[in-house]
C-alpha cells in the first residue's frame, strides 16, 4: 500500500499501480493473464475520498481492490464475459439489479462512443441496463500523462423493496447520481491510449485490461446489506467500539424501523470513521510508513488525527482510543495479512503515542480557542475570524468543524470564507513547492534497458530515450541507456554518479534513480550527438564506499537480531558513500554494552572476510526457503535476488562488497529514537572509521599535553578534579570570612543622616558575594538603613541597594525604581524588590557617580 520508489505517487490508489512498468513497456508482461487483490489508499492526490469517509457508507480510505489483468491477451469481450460470469453465475447476484455504463465518446478528442463494449454487454443485459457515461466517469486516466482509455462500470441497485416503491424510479436513473444504494462495484478499464505531455493521445503498443472491484462493496452485496459497515468486514470492530465507549451503533436495518436523532447520527459517523481509519493507519504502519510530519508520513498522521477528533468530539474519548481496537483488527485480518499480526505490538505502540501527542495539542488548541471566544464575547462579537480558525487548524491540527462546534456551543459563528481563503493560499504554496514538469520522452531507439551493474562498472551503451525535467526553475535531463552499469537509488542505497563519454565529449552523470523498473540517469546537459555510442563509467570510489556500507548494514541487521532478539525488524535504511543509517523496531534504548556486543560481532564477520554469495532470479518461494529475510511492505517480483554473507541472508537488489573484509572496520557513532518503538543506529566503516580514530587520537593527544603528557591520564585528571573541589570549598570559606569582615568595617564607617545609617562603598567583588554582603549589612544594622554598593567583577559594574523595611514603609522609597534610575550612569538596567534591588551595566567608570545618585534620590 505504501509506495517506496516512485516519486510521483505516495500510496497505491488503484490496482494498476503495481503493474505500471508492465503497462509502460519496461517490464516483461509474462504471464499475460493475472488476478489479484490489492490494498489501496485514497486519501491524497488524484483520488481523495477522505472527507466522504464515515459520512457515507461505501467509501473507505483503505480498501481492497480485486482485479483481473490482461497484458496484450484478452480484451473487451473477454473482460466483459468474465465479469458477468463471475457476478451472476458464480456469486449469484441478481442480474436485474445490475447496470453497466459505456463511454459516450468525445468529439473534441476524436474518440467515438465505445460501441464495441456496448455490443458485448448486449449479449448479457437488456438495452435499458446499458447507460452512456461521460468522460468524468467513463474515461480512465492514470494521471496527467500516461496510459488511459475508456472504461465500463458495473453498478448495483441495492435498494430495499420499500425504497424502490417509495421512490418510484428505476435504478437506471440513479446510476452515477451519488445514491448510497445504487453504487459502482466494478470498473473494467480498456487501456488503449497513452496521453502525452501536450495532451494528445497515441495508441498504446499493447491493449491492457485493468479491472478493479471493491471487496468491501462486493461483500455487502453478497451479504444482502445496505452499508459496508454492516458487513462482517467492519461489524467486529464496531462492536468493539460500542463496548469501549458504552455507546450504540445503529445499523441500516435498525434505522429503517425508527429514524435516528442528530446525536445518534454523529455517533454513527464517528464509529465508522474510527473503524475505517484504524485499518488505514494499522496497515500503513505494518507496511513501514510511520506517522510523521512530512510527505507520506504526514498523510498517515492526518488520517489518525481525523479519527482522534471524531472519537474525542462524538464518542467522548478524551484519551487514546484507536489503539485499543488493534487487537480486534488483528483477530479479523491477521491471518490474511500476517504483517499485521507480526507487528501488532509496534502498531499499538505507535498509535497510542500519536494519539496521546495529538490529544495534548488538542487540549492546547481548546485553551487558545476559549481565550479567543472570551475576547470575542467581551467585545460583543458574533463571528470568529477565519484566519484565527485557520491558525488553529494549521498549528494545532484543529479542524474547522471542531472549531465550529465549540463556537456554536458558545452561540458564535466562524467566518468560513476567510478560512477557505487561507486554506487555498496554503495549498498553492505547497503546490508551487512541489511542481515538477516532465516533457515527453524523445525516443532515439527501441528496446528495454539491461542493468549490468552487478558485474561491471564500465559498459558500452547508447541512449534509448531522454526527456527534460523542470523543477523549481532548475532544468535537467533524464537519460535511459540501453545498457547501464549505474545503480539507481533504491532500497535506501544512493544512486551511482559518474560519466558517459566518447572521443568527442564527456557528460557528467550527477545522480541515478529508479523509475518504472529502470535506471534513469540525471545530467545537466545533453550530449551534442545523443545517438552516438558512449562508454558509461561509474565513479568507483563512491560506489565501493556505498557498497561497503550496504554490506555492513546487512551484518548490522544480523547482529542486532542476535543481540536484541527476533523482534528486530528493519524499518528504514540509508546507505551512502560516507555513512549508513539503520532504523529498526525495538522498544527501549540499546545499552552501551549491547552496542559494543553488536560492534564486536560485525567486526568479527568483517575479519572472517566472508565472500558475497549472490543468487539472482531466484523464485520468491525458494528464496524464502533459503531463509532470506524479506521486508514487510516491500514489493517483490516473482523472481528475487538473494544476498548472503555467511549467516546473514536477505532479499536485496543493492550493490555489495565482494567480501566482508572490504568493509575494513565498523563503528557505531550514534543510537537514538526516531518514533515510538523505533530506534536508529548510525555507523561508519572503512576510511571513515580511520578518520574517526585519528580525530579521537588527536583530541586525546591535546588533552594529554594539558597534563604534561602524564602516563596515568585518568588518575591525574581525577586528582585535578578532587583538588579543584577542595579549593572551591576553601575559597567559599575565605570569601564568607572576607564578606563578614568588610560588612563589619562598612557598618562602623557608616555616616548617619537624619537618623538613617548610610553605608556607601565601591569595591571589587563577585556578584554572589555582593548580595551576601548586602544582606549581612542589613542584619548588622538595627535602625534605619540605606546601603548602596558599587561592585566590579571582571570589569563589569554592578549596583546593589539594600534598605531597612521602614525606609520603604515610612520614607516611601523603592529600591527597584532607584536602581533603574541610577543604573543609567553605568549604562545598564535592573530591578528588584522595594527594599532590595540590583542592576548590572557596561560602564564601570560611572559606578561611583551611580552610587551617589542613589543616595541623592533617597533625599535624606
Ligand atoms: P466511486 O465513484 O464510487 O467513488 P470510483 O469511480 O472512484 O468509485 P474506481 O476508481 O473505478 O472507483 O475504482 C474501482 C472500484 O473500487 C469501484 O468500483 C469500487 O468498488 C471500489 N472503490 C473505489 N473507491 C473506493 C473507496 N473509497 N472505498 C471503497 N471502495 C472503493
Ligand atoms: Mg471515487
Amino acid at each position: 500500500m505504501v509506495i517506496k520508489d516512485d516519486p510521483t505517487l505516495m500510496f497505491t490508489n488503484a490496482g494498476m499501480n503495481q503493474w505500471k512498468d508492465i503497462i509502460l513497456g519496461t517490464r516483461d508482461p509474462e504471464p499475460r493473464r493475472r488476478a489479484d487483490t490489492q490494498k489501496c489508499l485514497r486519501v491524497s492526490g488524484k483520488h481523495n475520498d477522505l472527507e466522504e469517509v464515515g459520512h457515507d457508507t461505501y467509501h473507505h480510505t483503505m480498501f481492497e481492490m480485486l482485479g483481473n489483468w490482461s497484458f496484450g491477451d484478452y480484451f473487451k469481450e473477454g473482460a466483459i464475459d468474465m465479469a458477468w460470469e463471475y457476478l451472476v453465475d458464480v456469486l449469484k447476484l441478481n442480474p436485474e439489479d445490475l447496470y453497466v455504463t459505456v463511454f459516450e465518446g468525445s468529439p473534441e478528442e476524436n474518440i467515438p462512443r465505445d460501441d464495441e463494449a456496448a455490443k458485448y454487454w448486449a449479449k448479457h443485459v437488456p438495452e435499458d441496463h446499458i447507460i452512456n457515461g461521460n468522460k468524468h466517469d467513463n474515461f480512465w486516466e492514470m494521471g496527467d500523462t500516461g496510459p488511459c482509455g475508456p472504461c465500463s462500470e458495473i453498478h448495483v441497485d441495492s435498494r430495499t423493496p420499500e425504497q424502490r416503491t417509495a421512490s418510484g424510479i428505476s435504478g437506471r436513473e440513479l446510476v452515477n447520481k451519488d445514491d448510497p444504494q445504487v453504487i459502482e462495484i466494478w470498473n473494467l478499464v480498456f487501456m488503449q491510449f497513452n496521453r502525452k505531455a501536450d495532451g494528445s493521445l497515441e495508441k498504446l503498443s499493447m491493449n491492457v485490461i485493468d479491472t478493479g472491484m471493491g471487496f468491501e462493496r462486493l461483500v455487502r452485496m453478497l451479504q444482502g446489506k445496505h452499508s459496508n459497515y454492516d458487513t462482517d468486514v467492519f461489524q467486529p470492530i464496531i462492536k468493539a467500539e460500542q463496548q469501549l465507549t458504552g455507546l450504540k451503533y445503529v445499523t441500516f436495518e435498525e434505522e429503517q424501523d425508527a429514524p435516528i436523532t442528530k446525536e445518534q447520527d454523529d455517533i454513527n459517523v464517528a464509529m465508522r470513521v474510527c473503524a475505517d481509519h484504524l485499518r488505514a493507519v494499522s496497515f500503513s504502519i505494518a507496511d513501514g510508513q510511520l506517522p510523521s510530519n512530512a510527505k507520506a508520513g504526514y498523510v498517515i498522521r492526518r488520517i489518525l488525527r481525523r479519527a482522534v477528533r471524531y472519537a474525542y468530539t462524538f464518542l467522548g474519548q478524551k484519551e487514546g482510543f484507536l489503539y485499543k481496537l488493534v487487537p480486534t483488527l488483528v483477530v479479523e485480518m491477521g491471518d490474511a495479512f500476517p504483517e499485521l499480526k507480526a507487528q501488532q505490538q509496534l502498531i499499538s505502540k505507535v498509535m497510542k503515542e500519536e494519539e496521546d501527542a495529538f490529544l495534548r495539542t488538542l487540549d492546547k488548541g481548546i485553551g487558545m480557542l476559549s481565550d479567543a471566544i472570551d475576547e470575542l464575547k467581551s467585545q460583543g462579537g458574533k463571528e470568529l475570524n477565519g484566519e484565527k480558525a485557520f491558525r488553529l487548524f494549521d498549528t494545532y491540527g484543529f479542524p474547522l468543524d471542531l472549531t465550529e462546534l465549540i463556537c456554536r456551543e458558545n452561540g458564535l459563528m466562524v467566518n468560513e470564507e476567510q478560512f477557505n481563503v487561507e486554506m487555498q493560499k496554503q495549498k498553492e504554496r505547497a503546490r508551487n513547492a512541489a511542481a515538477v514538469e516532465n516533457s515527453d520522452w524523445t525516443e532515439l531507439a527501441q528496446g528495454e534497458q539491461q542493468f549490468v551493474g552487478y558485474d561491471y562498472t564500465e559498459y558500452e551503451c547508447h541512449i534509448l530515450r531522454y526527456r527534460k525535467v523542470t523543477q523549481k526553475k532548475n532544468e535537467f535531463y533524464e537519460l535511459v541507456l540501453d545498457y547501464t552499469p549505474f545503480y539507481g537509488e533504491m532500497g535506501g542505497q544512493v544512486g551511482d554518479a559518474g560519466v558517459i563519454c566518447n572521443e568527442a565529449e564527456t557528460i557528467e552523470i550527477i545522480d541515478s534513480k529508479r523509475e518504472n523498473n529502470q535506471t534513469v540517469h540525471i545530467v545537466k546537459q545533453l550530449p551534442k550527438d545523443p545517438t552516438a555510442q558512449f562508454m558509461a563509467c561509474v565513479d568507483t570510489d563512491k560506489r565501493d564506499a556505498s557498497a561497503a556500507n550496504h554490506t555492513a548494514t546487512h551484518l548490522l541487521d544480523y547482529a542486532l537480531k542476535q543481540v536484541l532478539g527476533d523482534h528486530v525488524e528493519q524499518k528504514g535504511s540509508f546507505v551512502s558513500p560516507d555513512t549508513l543509517r539503520f532504523d529498526f523496531s525495538h522498544f527501549q534504548k540499546v545499552t552501551d554494552e549491547e552496542l559494543r556486543q553488536v560492534e564486536r560481532m560485525v567486526n568479527d564477520m568483517i575479519r572472517q572476510n566472508i565472500p558475497l554469495d549472490e543468487h539472482r532470479e531466484v523464485p520468491f518461494d525458494e528464496a524464502k526457503k533459503l531463509g532470506a529475510i524479506a521486508l514487510f511492505g516491500e514489493k517483490y517480483g516473482d523472481k528475487v535476488r538473494v544476498v548472503r554473507f555467511g549467516p546473514s541472508c536477505e532479499f536485496c537488489g543493492g550493490i555489495h562488497a565482494s567480501s566482508t573484509g572490504r568493509i575494513g572496520f565498523f563503528k557505531i557513532v550514534a543510537e537514538s529514537s526516531v518514533a515510538a518503538g523505533i530506534r536508529r543506529i548510525e555507523a561508519k566503516t572503512g576510511k571513515e572509521c580511520e578518520e574517526l580514530l585519528y580525530k579521537t587520537e588527536d583530541l586525546l593527544r591535546v588533552v594529554k599535553s594539558f597534563f604534561n603528557n602524564a602516563k596515568d591520564l585518568q588518575g591525574v585528571i581525577r586528582k585535578y578534579i578532587e583538588e579543584h573541589d577542595t579549593m572551591k570549598k576553601e575559597i567559599e570559606t575565605f570569601q564568607a570570612q572576607a564578606v563578614e569582615r568588610i560588612a563589619r568595617q562598612l557598618v562602623e564607617k557608616a555616616r548617619e543622616v537624619n537618623g538613617v545609617k548610610v553605608v556607601r562603598s565601591v569595591l571589587p567583588m563577585e556578584p554572589a558575594a555582593a548580595k551576601d554582603l548586602a544582606f549581612k549589612i542589613r542584619a548588622a544594622v538595627e535602625g534605619s538603613l540605606l546601603c548602596v554598593l558599587g561592585t566590579t567583577y571582571q570589569e563589569k559594574p554592578q549596583l546593589s541597594i539594600m534598605m531597612s523595611d521602614d525606609m520603604v514603609s515610612e520614607h516611601g522609597l523603592n529600591a527597584g525604581q532607584m536602581v533603574r534610575e541610577a543604573a543609567k550612569l553605568i549604562q545598564g538596567g535592573g530591578g528588584g524588590q522595594p527594599h532590595y534591588a540590583q542592576a548590572g551595566g557596561k560602564n564601570a567608570d560611572g559606578l561611583s557617580a551611580a552610587v551617589d545618585k542613589v543616595i541623592e534620590l533617597a533625599k535624606l
